[in-house]
């Protein structure tokens, strides 16, 4: 089990909550994304179209997305030492009642709370590692409470604190644009296998995606990856399919693919938002992996001129990317991995090691703290932190404890059980399949890692 941080530990002042306040106020002369992000979120809950600040900010929400209803003021109004105390009280009275998980991209001052940090299938699994629990509060977004719903035991409620806490990425596939793509797909294919026995296509869907598509794999052969072992799926699909539907994020795709051999010119996009998802019927036949056409908004923001940027100014900086960023970074970069990766890779460095890491700024401002014998810094000189994510203020955390503690569940995420057996059996063919034995250029899955670990 990799150490990342301890939860235990009082914020640090590179918080990134706290720089984005010192940006807002004048008092740094570093850049954010947006001095929207210095608002607290309960100012975007009314009815936002968007994504809200930052790096998602120009992403369309789409309709049907669970709104916020309104945080009682006493909790806007709190100071943060304030609430700070409240969530312990509250934490505190609960007990093993209560099972709070954070999010690696989630604001320090919310993973202080945390019982236990990770990537969204670690925390999943610490979920059902936890039975007794009466009540998950998952510090993350939709999708992963969702998850950690799916996995826990029907008897426990997960709580996410904010529900317009979404994940612009997950969003971009929805369960219709799918079904459509599936069905013209098939309209060309056909359903029959080959001599082999392989299908003419199977759905890959990253964890990244709603119950629904881990759902809609599951009923039709498919599995879930995640970004630890996307190289290991796809040759599970690769052995059952003659072609793969990847969605929702290209990159992740494309970056696995090529890695793997599969050439360019047969990895063609599908874009929900034109006819046959804007490729040709000789493409389609030619293809090896479609490409939904989808993106993190946080990682997108990688580029290689910040790359060539960092080798400048740290001449021997060792640059580690993920594989949610375009390929072109990735190639530029030394090494590209998940998030366990990137972790794992800084903790087993030598002392005066230099990174430059390309994933979400809380995680990267994290390691920097918790490895102070390194330099650690994000290529993304702009502070832009996962906009959706960041939206689990201490003061939604706050609200959903006490509740729990007056004896009322609030901001329940329940998978119906309709779309949560299929989606298991797609979370099951993916912990049932194997790493290739040349392994690939991410790191294997972990476990979440519990508070002072
Ligand atoms: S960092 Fe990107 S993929 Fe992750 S939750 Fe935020 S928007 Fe979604």
């Amino acid at each position: 089990m990799s150490t990342i941080s301890n939860p235990t530990a009082p914020t640090t002042p590179a918080s990134v909550d706290r720089v984005i306040q010192l940006i807002a106020s004048g008092e740094s002369s570093g850049e954010s994304c947006s001095p929207e992000l210095s608002k607290g979120p309960w100012e975007f809950d009314a009815g936002p179209t968007a994504y809200g600040p930052g790096s998602s900010m120009g992403d369309v929400i789409p309709a049907g997305s669970p709104r916020q209803g309104a945080l009682p003021a006493e909790y806007k109004t709190a100071s943060d030492e304030e609430l700070d105390a409240r969530v312990r009280a509250a934490k505190a009275t609960l007990g093993d009642r209560v099972l709070v998980l954070g999010h690696f991209y989630q604001r320090d001052e919310v993973v202080a709370h945390a019982d236990y940090i990770g990537d969204s299938f670690q925390l999943a699994g610490a979920a059902k590692s936890k039975p007794d629990a009466e009540a998950i509060v998952f510090c993350g977004v939709h999708f992963m409470a969702e998850t950690a719903d799916l996995l826990s035991t029907p008897e426990q409620a997960v709580i996410l604190p904010n529900l317009a806490a979404g994940c612009s990425m997950a969003d971009m596939a929805d369960i219709d644009s799918v079904t459509e793509c599936w069905e013209a797909l098939e309209e060309l294919y056909g359903t029959e296998p080959d001599a082999d026995g392989r299908v003419p296509v199977i759905p890959v869907t990253y964890m990244n995606s709603s119950a629904a598509l881990k759902g809609f794999c599951g009923e039709r052969g498919g599995i879930v990856c995640t970004s630890s072992n996307a190289e290991t799926v796809l040759e599970w699909a690769f052995e059952r399919g003659q072609r793969v539907l990847f969605f929702p994020d290209q990159h992740l795709g494309r970056n696995t693919a090529k890695a793997m051999g599969v050439p360019l010119d047969r990895m063609p996009m599908w874009n929900p938002r034109k006819p046959l998802g804007g490729s040709s019927e000789a493409e389609l036949h030619d293809a090896q992996v479609i490409l939904w056409h989808g993106f993190c908004s946080v990682h997108k923001r990688f580029t290689v001129d910040q790359i060539e940027q960092a080798r400048v100014s740290h001449p021997g900086v060792r640059v580690i990317v993920h594989p949610e960023c375009p390929m072109p970074v990735v190639d530029a970069a030394d090494e590209y991995g998940s998030t366990d990766y990137i972790t794992k890779a800084i903790a087993a460095a030598p002392a005066g090691s230099t990174f430059a890491i390309g994933t979400e700024i809380n995680l990267v401002q994290r390691l920097a703290a918790q490895y102070p014998q390194h330099t650690i810094f994000c290529l993304d000189p702009v502070v832009c932190p996962c906009s959706t994510m960041y939206r689990i203020h201490p003061g939604y955390l706050a609200w959903v404890l006490e509740s729990l503690v007056a004896g009322e569940v609030v901001n329940q995420i329940s998978v119906s059980a309709d779309v949560a057996v299929p989606a298991r059996l797609a979370l099951e063919r993916m912990l049932a399949a194997k790493p290739p034995a040349n392994g690939g250029g991410t790191a294997p899955a972990a476990t979440a890692v519990p508070a002072g670990a």
